[in-house]
């Protein structure tokens, strides 16, 4: 299984992501995390990303590529994956484009979560009193929601063009949410088993 997920901030894509790779026995790869672990290091790069990442913006195409490139050339990713927050940008999905096709791997279905955005804001208000994350200010969280709206929702069309898209209504308890993916997942089906 070569999976993505995709939905706005909040929506509630990491949770249902580890539920996800779980079933399928696949890793989960989420480049927020990744980038949250390296912003710890005191390197020229970790400073930069963690000022990024503070006001809710994206980290450059080129940076990003390069380290999910890395990480899908680790032997555990060979039989597939599932990938959160990745691609979100054109540049990125051509990027990944390439890193299978220099395969012979395309993707099974690329799982998209969507929420109200009022619904979204109390969430990610609620996560930032729980877990303290620093882009979870009311700002950056306006903003991650901007630039999700101007940058990443045009990547929902590709994918939907290409026949990928799976939609699923992210609101509601987790289990449910977690089932409705599978339900969907389960009656999806793919481009190339289609023939
Ligand atoms: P959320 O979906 O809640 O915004 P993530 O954990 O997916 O959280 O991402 C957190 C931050 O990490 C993003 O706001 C961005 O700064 C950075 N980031 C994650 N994935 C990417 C990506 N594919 N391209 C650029 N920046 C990214």
């Amino acid at each position: 299984m070569r999976l993505l997920i995709m939905g706005p901030p909040g929506a509630g894509k990491g949770t249902q992501s580890l539920a996800i790779a779980e079933h399928y026995g696949i890793p989960a790869i989420s480049t927020g995390d990744m980038f949250r672990a390296m912003r710890t290091s005191e390197s020229e790069l970790a400073r930069h990303v963690r000022q990024i990442m503070a006001d809710g913006g994206y980290i450059g195409d080129d940076i990003t590529n390069a380290m999910v490139a890395e990480r899908l050339d680790q032997p555990d990713a060979e039989p597939g994956f599932l990938l959160d927050g990745y691609p979100r940008t054109l540049v990125q999905v051509e990027s990944l484009d390439k890193l299978l096709a220099d395969h012979g791997h395309a993707l099974d279905a690329v799982i998209s979560l969507t929420a109200d955005p009022d619904e979204i804001v109390a969430r990610l208000t609620k996560r930032a009193e729980i877990e303290g994350r620093e882009d979870d200010s009311e700002e950056a969280i306006r903003t991650r929601q901007q630039v999700y709206a101007d940058q990443t929702s045009p990547l929902l069309e590709v994918y939907a063009e290409r026949g990928l898209l799976v939609e699923v209504d992210g609101i509601g308890e987790v289990d449910e949410v977690r089932r409705r993916i599978f339900t969907a997942l389960d009656t999806h089906q793919t481009p190339a088993a289609a023939h």
